[in-house]
């Protein structure tokens, strides 16, 4: 009898080390899971004894990517890139809203209550920065557009944002523009400076403001329904 010795790779999952849910670069949805490669001591092609530590990496549990281990930094990065944007873009976003929609409000020389509620609505939806935008909003009910601020709060975020965001804070600013219930010529001619400012055709206005009328048609229907 002889004995058939040699060594051997085995494929083990890392048990301690979290899984890193739904975030394969290849196939998008697959999660990658901690594996290492570890060299075994075979006795009759029977692994016995573990030997070093050959290899650890992360395969993907759907496509069976392998990646090396720092891709779980290189994913942390990117989250925290991500994160870091969304917050930026929702800043600027909330910044160019409540100047907007205060310029909006003020510009007939009537500020009427339904006005300020709308607004104080839309300041209340972004908690994290609700002083910054109370000071905005404050700043341009008393100096309304000084040294441009209003419109350089839309430059950037024409320069940031996609033409949807722009649209939507534009539509809110509409939105300010028939709260009191009549349109002004100076809220009109207003909102086609912000439609310029933002890169859209100031031809959007009518459509604009034919939707809300719409939206608001719909909105009192059910209400009076309920
Ligand atoms: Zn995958």
């Amino acid at each position: 009898m002889f004995i058939i010795f040699g060594t051997r790779g085995l494929k083990h999952t890392v048990s301690d080390s979290p899984v890193l849910s739904n975030s394969c670069p290849n196939c998008n949805n697959g999660s990658l899971v901690n594996k290492l490669y570890r060299r075994w001591f075979t006795l009759f092609f029977i692994p016995v004894i573990p030997l070093d530590t050959v290899d650890r990496f992360y395969e993907c549990d759907s496509c069976k990517s392998a990646y090396n281990e720092s891709i779980k930094t290189i994913l942390q990065r990117s989250k925290e890139e991500i994160n870091e944007n969304q917050k930026r873009a929702t800043s600027i976003y909330a910044k160019a809203l409540i100047a907007a929609m205060t310029h909006m409000a003020i510009i007939d020389e009537d500020f009427a209550p339904e006005e300020e509620r709308e607004i104080k609505d839309a300041i209340e939806g972004f908690q994290e920065m609700k002083e910054e935008l109370l000071a905005i909003h404050e700043n341009v009910k008393v100096n309304a557009n000084m040294n441009n601020q209003v419109f350089d709060f839309l430059n950037s975020a024409r320069n940031e944002l996609s033409s949807e965001a722009l649209i939507n804070i534009l539509a809110q600013a509409a939105v300010v523009l028939l709260a009191d219930g009549t349109i002004e010529k100076e809220e009109e001619n207003l909102m086609k400076e912000y439609l310029i400012a933002c890169g859209l055709p100031k031809e959007m206005y009518q459509t604009l403001i034919d939707k809300l009328k719409q939206k608001d048609m719909t909105t009192l229907k059910k209400e009076q329904m309920n």
